[in-house]
């Protein structure tokens, strides 16, 4: 008997390497984890993938998302400030001879928006913008199927929309992105100054420990604390805001939203579309479905491995 296909997903993105053996209609049948080797990713790219083939012998091709820039014309690595080595080597090519697999690399944001256009909270729609808010916050486009990378493979650097322009400080030499006050480590900021500014607020329970993080301001938002509410509230507000020019520039179909940010649910979702709906051309409005992201952790992983697929079999894309 023929085995059935599978594929490969990495996700290198973040402090571990994910791996995930997924069927051809993308679902992940077994998953590897394991603190990520910065200095050693194609041994242990190598190493996950060999592990999950003992489980499915017939894999098509494995895909790698990375925290990075890819041309993926000619395969190599052009930007990447979290796991510098890979840009230094050509790591598709270490990777296809370790393997002894074809393999597609892709930027993380892009695996991720891929993975949820296909089998996750995208599925069904032709055009979809997708937003990861978390430690950063990054975005992509799907455009009529396919990925969307601007003139320099840049495009849906949604975390950089001007959101105050009296703003602090970005990273990218911006003021007032909506990454200065959304993402999670903003949040976590944002939540301090105002808990050390405002009297009612030490009823918080927030301010009994000095260490807590986005994670723990929706949890006690969930569990009902007035002062967490509001910080996420707030925070919606300025998402919604950036979805608002998302929505007049594109008229797109579908919004996706993923990321750490995102598990708040609806007490974050629900500021958001209100915002959204308060300050964008109605009519582009109206024609828009926005969306909390289903596939969670395994995002990077399904998509990488989905972009694999499709590569490989141009058909099914
Ligand atoms: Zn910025």
């Amino acid at each position: 008997m023929k085995s059935a296909t599978h594929y490969i997903g990495v996700d290198v993105s973040g402090a571990k390497l994910h791996a995930a053996l997924v069927t051809e209609t993308g679902e992940v049948v077994e998953r590897r984890e394991a603190v990520l080797e910065t200095e050693a990713i194609t041994e242990q790219v190598a190493r996950a993938v060999s592990e999950l083939r003992d489980l499915a012998p017939n894999i098509a091709a494995v895909g790698v998302g990375i925290p990075g820039l890819v041309n993926r014309q000619t395969d190599r690595v052009l930007v990447s400030t979290d796991l510098p080595s890979i840009v230094r080597g050509d790591i598709h090519s270490e990777l296809m001879k370790a393997t002894g697999l074809r393999v597609e690399l892709e930027n993380d944001a892009n695996a991720a928006a891929y993975g949820e256009f296909k089998v996750g909270a995208g599925r069904g729609s032709r055009d979809m913008f997708f937003a990861t808010i978390g430690t950063g916050i990054g975005g992509a486009i799907i455009l009529d199927g396919k990925l969307w990378l601007g003139a320099s493979g840049f495009a849906g650097e949604f975390g950089h929309i001007t959101i105050d322009a009296e703003g602090g400080e970005c990273m990218c030499g911006n003021t007032g992105c909506l990454e200065t006050v959304a993402s999670a480590p903003n949040i976590v900021r944002r939540t301090k100054e105002r808990l050390y500014r405002d009297n009612t607020s030490s009823l918080s329970k927030l301010a009994l420990d000095e260490n807590f993080t986005a994670a723990d301001v929706a949890r006690e938002a969930r569990n009902g604390d007035d002062f967490a509410l509001l910080m996420i509230e707030r925070t919606g507000k300025y998402i919604g805001a950036a979805v608002a020019s998302v929505i007049n520039l594109l008229n797109i179909e579908r919004i996706v939203l993923g990321g750490g940010v995102m598990e708040a649910g609806d007490l974050i979702l629900n500021p958001i579309i209100r915002e959204a709906g308060r300050r964008a051309f109605q009519p582009c409005f109206e024609a828009t479905q926005i969306a909390v992201a289903a596939l969670g952790t395994d995002a990077v992983s399904i998509g990488a491995a989905m972009l694999a697929r499709d590569a490989a079999n141009p058909s099914l894309g």
